[in-house]
């Protein structure tokens, strides 16, 4: 039983590695976050060992009495959290919540409508290659050509047309709110169900500072690590009426053995949510979004053909739009990651470019707002990118401010207050 160091050595380096690279460097990959000590713990913990197939008190497998206590304390915090009237919080991840959410709403073949994934939507709603396009006939709404946003009236009228047994309201890249009330109407209107996906919000609606689609839902699923900033996991919510169906389309439907040191780190990462830390933190999360896209979007940036999807963001997340720059995705991508900020390519609304190129970039604020990053440091923050996209930058000049800003904050070091 010795330590991962002794027995495996090369792993152990890949962890040490790891560490490093997330200390040195700026992580702004808008779906990632650093989970807190408490979170990483509970996760790589001996509950791990153990099988627990079924639910609380209704098990397969003996000696679950500690288990179950972990897995009705993360029920019970994630309804409070959020208000809901349901929960299951053993999903392995988004795509699984997604998977068993779905087919608790209906059978194979039948329709669904979400955001088309070229504009913004998410892989499981209805993206050809995935279940979900394989398994359901899929009709994806677009946003505006002109405003880059979600027309109510064109879902409206798209939903009448086709007549989906199921709408999606969520997204992976869009940088503005939904209105769950108007989504709701059409659902009743077409007699669907509503299913709101708030993987990426879902930390902001905790906070209070983003409307909550649970009232106005059928079904809402999230994972639990991007604003959440918990394990690497999925959760669904749910209307009572529903919750049976979700239960038994999870395990056995989807899933065997739930992963217990994960729904434990689950309860954790829930309670946190819960914390005025927990809210003031998102509020740095959405401060330094709207200044980045504020620098993003001036006139010393813009005349070398970047500009801001929308205009700017009400979320934790940023879309640059580099169809007029000389820079492509990839290129932006690869010239952030050379100064020590890490962001994803991203394909935009009518992308001329490929997926694997791309014209724009989705640049997130959590995980810097976790490590500590106000509204100072998220204007150097939006400093260094801005010097980054016009031409000829000093790279070497932006790869030191990169370090300061990273040395200012140090990553796992027992001082952070989360
Ligand atoms: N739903 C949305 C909206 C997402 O953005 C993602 C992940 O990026 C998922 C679901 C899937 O989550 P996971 O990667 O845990 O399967």
């Amino acid at each position: 039983n010795a330590p991962l160091s002794e027995v495996d050595p090369e792993i152990a380096a890949v962890l040490e590695g790891e560490l490093a690279r997330q200390r040195n460097t700026l992580e702004m990959i808008a779906s990632e976050n650093f989970a807190p000590r408490a979170v990483l713990e509970a996760q790589g913990s001996v509950l791990t060992n153990k099988y627990a197939e079924g639910y609380p008190g209704r098990r397969y497998y003996g000696g679950c009495e500690q288990v179950d206590v972990a897995e009705n304390l993360a029920i019970e915090r994630v309804k409070a959290l959020f208000g809901a009237e349901f929960a299951n919080v053993q999903p392995h991840s988004g795509a699984q919540a997604n998977a068993a959410a779905l087919a608790a709403m209906i059978k194979p073949g039948d329709k669904i409508m979400g955001l088309n994934l070229a504009h913004g939507g998410h892989l499981t709603h209805g993206m050809k290659l995935n279940f979900s396009g394989k398994l359901y006939e899929v009709a994806a709404y677009g946003v505006d050509e002109k405003t880059y946003r979600v027309d109510m009236d064109k879902v409206r009228e798209q939903a009448l047309a086709e007549r989906p047994q199921v709408i999606i309201a969520g997204w992976s890249a869009y940088p503005r709110q939904l209105d769950f009330a108007a989504f709701r109407s059409i659902a009743d209107e077409v007699g669907a169900y509503l299913w709101t996906d708030m993987a990426h919000f879902a930390g902001l609606v905790a906070a209070g500072l983003h409307p909550s689609p649970v009232p106005y839902s059928d079904v809402v699923t999230s994972t639990v690590h991007k604003t959440l900033a918990g394990p690497r996991s999925g959760v669904i919510l749910a209307k009572e009426e529903l919750g049976k169906k979700i239960n038994s389309s999870v395990f056995p439907g989807q899933q065997g053995g739930p992963l217990m040191h994960v729904i434990a780190a689950k309860a954790v990462a829930f309670k946190v949510a819960g914390s005025e830390e927990f809210r003031e933190r998102q509020e740095r999360v959405l401060e330094g979004a709207r200044i980045i896209a504020d620098r993003l979007t001036a006139p010393d940036v813009a005349e070398h053909g970047v500009s801001v999807l929308t205009g700017g963001t009400d979320v934790h997340l940023i879309l640059v739009d580099l169809r007029n720059s000389v820079l492509d995705g990839k290129q932006a991508e690869d010239l952030l990651h050379s100064v020590g900020i890490t962001v994803n390519r991203n394909s935009i609304p009518f992308d001329p470019r490929p997926p694997m190129v791309t014209s724009g970039l989705r640049i997130g604020t959590p995980a810097l707002a976790t490590r500590g990053f106000g509204a100072q440091e998220f204007t150097e923050v939006a400093e260094i990118i801005a010097a980054a996209l016009k031409p000829s930058p000093d790279a070497d000049d932006l790869r030191r401010r990169v370090s300061v800003l990273a040395e200012n904050f140090p990553l796992y070091s027992g001082q952070e207050e989360w």
